[in-house]
């Protein structure tokens, strides 16, 4: 491979890096946090703080329970917030319960 090939193909690399990072970002930050007023998260008693669940609707609950070890939990890291396949597109917090938590095996 001559010097000037290298030099494109390495060019080509950095680029195609630099545009996948930037799409990853994007995806990302385009996710919003699911909020406790959606009708969605209403629905299923979703609360973005599991202190604040009302032991009157779910008498089952206990604030041990939240989103970290619920089995449908999808973490991202380190992040406070992670997927749930219950909301789509939208992120619920490591402290946050719904109706559905499901304690992880
Ligand atoms: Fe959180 Fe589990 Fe409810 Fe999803 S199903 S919102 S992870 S408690």
């Amino acid at each position: 491979m001559s010097s000037t090939n290298r030099r494109v193909f390495l060019m080509t690399v950095a680029a195609g890096t630099s545009a996948l990072a930037a799409t990853q970002n994007l995806a990302l930050a385009a996710e919003p946090e699911l909020q406790d007023t959606d009708p969605q998260a209403t629905a299923l008693g979703y609360n973005k703080d599991t202190t604040k669940i009302d032991a009157k609707k779910y008498p089952k609950h206990t604030v041990a329970q939240h989103c970290s070890d619920c089995q449908l939990f999808q973490p991202m890291g380190a992040a406070a917030t992670g997927h749930c396949p219950l909301f789509a597109g939208k992120l619920v917090h490591t402290n946050g319960w719904c109706s559905a938590w499901t304690k992880k095996a």
